[in-house]
């Protein structure tokens, strides 16, 4: 029998159990990749969905539109992203190809605590930034400039700490798709910044400008 076995055996390519090794090894990983998303979903859908239900819909004064390269940027990205992530989680055998070899168990782990950092932080920025959020750049009729909390030091918390779970929980798969999305994912976010900085300009004026003065963009200023 043992021997029967060993001749069985002998009839696959090396590479083949490279393959296997690499798929089953990844199981771990996709799990905790898909718990991470569950946690952090779980309080940005929170955030999107479920309570501006309970709120009284609000009148926009100023929206911002215009789709530039880096909205367009964005949604490529954003598309690339998650197809990747699908095909990750699909598990089909020639994607483990795609799978970045003599990955450091440690890259993995700086992943996880970088998107368990997230979790928390995102919370705290929602339910200070409360009803002037949106998911597009606007203005509402009631909106007023929030200079508190994670605000009081930094002007675009959100676009940080989606930045941080993105890179992060990408790290966790160590797959050049994913990684390389979330990459450009990230650029384009100073645009973005940018042009928001821009419209609160507008609407804020003097406000604003002192605010910009001792606030920084995406991290606080040392
Ligand atoms: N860029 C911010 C907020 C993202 S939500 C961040 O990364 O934390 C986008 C909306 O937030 C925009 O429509 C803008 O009107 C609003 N916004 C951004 N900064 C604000 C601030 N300091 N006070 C009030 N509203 C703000």
């Amino acid at each position: 029998m043992r021997i029967a076995h060993t001749q069985q055996v002998q009839k696959f390519p090396l590479q083949y159990y490279v393959l296997v090794k690499i798929i089953m090894e990844e199981f771990f990983y996709r799990i905790l990749f898909v718990a991470l998303y569950a946690v952090f979903f779980s309080v940005r859908g929170y955030y999107r969905f479920v309570r501006p239900k309970r709120v009284e819909p609000e009148t926009i004064v100023t929206e911002r539109k215009e789709f530039g390269i880096a909205e367009k940027t964005l949604s490529v990205a954003i598309l690339g992203y998650f197809g990747a992530i699908i095909l990750y989680l699909l598990n089909i055998p020639w994607l483990a190809l795609i799978q970045i070899q003599m990955y450091p168990e440690l890259v993995r782990w700086i992943g996880v605590a970088l998107a368990l950092a997230s979790v928390p932080l995102l919370g705290w920025i929602h339910k200070i930034l409360d009803r002037q959020y949106s998911p597009c750049l606007q203005i509402k009729k009631s909106h007023s400039l929030i200079t508190e909390g994670p605000y009081s030091r930094v002007r675009h918390p959100m676009y940080t700490v989606l930045s941080m779970f993105a890179f992060g929980s990408a790290l966790v798969t160590a797959n050049y798709l994913i990684i390389g999305f979330a990459i450009l994912l990230i650029i384009p976010f100073p645009y973005v910044a940018k042009k928001e900085e821009k419209m609160l300009l507008d609407t804020f004026g003097d406000e604003y400008s002192e605010y910009i003065k001792r606030t920084g963009r995406f991290f606080p200023r040392i």
